[in-house]
């Protein structure tokens, strides 16, 4: 078996499952990254003492990395030690309009209860069919690679079709359920943030509100890349070969293996390519048009997720008032929900949200010392200046003085900026895009890009531009997905 060779082309979240799982397999299994470290969107980084994860930054759906580290007889807690955050987060949605997020369900129970009569109970009825949604989408189809509409056509699935909510806008949904806008905004946000509005997302993505509301808000100790971390040593020991600094500049496709050539001129044959860098460029960019599955056209008309412009800073005193996840809700969500979907352009009034693991974790920031990664989702594509980045950070310091009563901009000694010209050249991100594509109706199960090539008998995708979507444990699950249709095509048992 050791003679089946597979490059997995990229280290992200993806690129790791993958590997780990066809070397467990009995694979000969190289990855390729074109960066000088693992982790993709979710690397970190150190500057004057304080420590970054660069991308994601909620652990949510603990029992998808169960899941991934049980195939290998292990556990998370071989590799990193989970916190269960409380309060899960804090939102803003004015000054001294604060609201604290619980990590228990009663409290959030009460917290809804509180906030409009009869809340509670219907919290408990909209988690109830978010948990029936949960439930069949882990057991029946996040696991499908999508390849054909035939794998979601089985009686239980027709059946549940209505359940599930396919057709049903997440935003009436949610209308539907609650009058409150500030309870609506609750239930939104991991929507907004990872690839969606409520309006253009079906309602069954409710599933997400069961994920983070039942199955909690985690923080690995040490960071987002503790998990990185785990995965690579997970791999390395299986046998997989890592080679950073590698790009993949060109696939040769022509004489049944496939060749990957990277910018220095090597060659890596493989009876099997896993692609997990971004699918578009991929196909665009390292494939010859002829064995491309899909045209520009196709890409140009896909909803991209947001970009996102992000700063790291480092700040030299103790902060009050926020929390390690805290959102800035206090201007319109659908107003900035617009500029990412409707009108593509930089939102005039953005939503904000705050990392500072350092309130948690006393390992990545200097004593007596804050690290702060701020986000603002906006729309693939846009221009992306100095200027624009610079005049987005007066606006982040004069919002944070307002909500929080702190002026921070004589304790910054640390800052780095982040956005779309950076997703391009870190990642071949297609219009700077963060999160891969958006989880619209149009956009879901058999279609998404598929896995597996229209062109290529051999060659696969993985990755958050695929099923099931953006999201890290949606990687793990796509990683997975790829490596088995690798096995099953090769007659390897899986
Ligand atoms: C700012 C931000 C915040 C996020 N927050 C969260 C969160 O809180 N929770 C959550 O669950 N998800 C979050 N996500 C989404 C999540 O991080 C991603 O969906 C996931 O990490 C994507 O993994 P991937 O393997 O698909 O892609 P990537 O991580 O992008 O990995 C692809 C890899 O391919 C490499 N590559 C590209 N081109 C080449 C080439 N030519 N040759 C070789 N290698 C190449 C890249 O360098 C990269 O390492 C966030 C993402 C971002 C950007």
């Amino acid at each position: 078996m050791k003679s089946k060779k597979v490059i997995v082309i990229g280290a992200g979240f993806s690129g790791l499952t993958a590997a780990a799982v066809l070397a467990k397999g009995g694979f000969d299994v190289t990855v390729l990254e074109k960066n000088q470290t693992p982790g993709g969107r979710a690397r970190k980084f150190s500057g004057n003492g304080f420590t970054f994860d660069m991308g994601p930054s909620w652990y949510w759906m603990p029992d998808v990395f169960e899941k991934y580290f049980a195939q290998f007889n292990k556990v998370p807690a071989d590799y990193y030690q989970l916190k269960r955050l409380d309060p899960s987060y804090r939102f803003y949605f004015g000054k001294n309009q604060v609201v604290d997020m619980p990590s228990t369900f009663s409290g959030i129970v009460d917290l809804f209860e509180k906030e409009e009569v009869g809340a509670g109970n219907k919290l408990i009825d909209f988690l109830k069919e978010a948990e029936y949604k949960y439930t069949v989408a882990m057991s029946k189809f996040v696991y499908k690679p999508g390849i054909s509409m035939l794998e979601f056509v089985r009686p239980e699935l027709l059946a549940s079709v209505f359940r599930l909510q396919m057709f049903q806008s997440f935003d009436s949904h949610l209308k539907h359920h609650f009058k409150n806008a500030r309870l609506r905004q609750m239930l939104e946000f991991p929507i907004l943030f990872l690839g969606g509005t409520a309006k253009n997302t079906p309602a069954m993505y409710s599933l997400m509100n069961y994920g983070d509301i039942k199955l909690g808000t985690w923080y690995p100790v040490g960071g987002m890349y503790k998990v990185v971390e785990g995965m690579v040593e997970l791999a390395t020991s299986l046998g997989v070969k890592f080679v950073y600094n590698s790009p993949v500049d060109s696939l040769d496709v022509s004489n049944g293996e496939i060749t990957s050539v990277n910018a220095q001129g090597k060659h890596y044959k493989a009876s099997s390519v896993i692609a997990s860098a971004d699918y578009h460029y991929v196909e665009q960019n390292l494939l010859p048009e002829k064995y491309r599955s899909y045209p520009k056209k196709y890409w140009d008309s896909r909803v991209l997720s947001p970009s996102s412009l992000i700063f790291f800073l480092g700040i030299d005193k103790k902060l009050e008032g926020i929390e390690h996840h805290t959102l800035f809700f206090d201007e319109d969500l659908s107003e900035h929900s617009d500029a990412i979907y409707k009108n593509p352009s930089w939102p005039e009034k953005p939503s904000l949200y705050f990392s500072c693991t350092s309130k948690t974790d006393d390992t990545v920031a200097p004593d007596g010392m804050e690290n702060l990664f701020v986000l603002i989702p906006v729309a693939p594509g846009l221009e992306d200046t100095e200027e624009i980045r610079e005049k987005y950070f007066q606006i982040i310091l004069n919002r944070f003085q307002l909500l929080t009563g702190q002026n921070i901009s004589k304790n910054i000694v640390f800052k780095r900026s982040y956005a779309h010209i950076d997703f391009e050249s870190d990642y071949n991100a297609f219009k700077g895009n963060a999160y891969g594509l958006a989880n619209t109706l149009m956009q879901t199960a058999f279609l998404k890009p598929k896995m597996k090539s229209k062109k290529v008998s051999n060659l696969y995708f993985a990755g958050q531009l695929t099923a099931p979507g953006p999201g890290v444990p949606p990687a793990l699950i796509s990683g997975e997905m790829a490596a088995k249709l690798v096995m099953k095509d090769l007659g390897v048992g899986v």
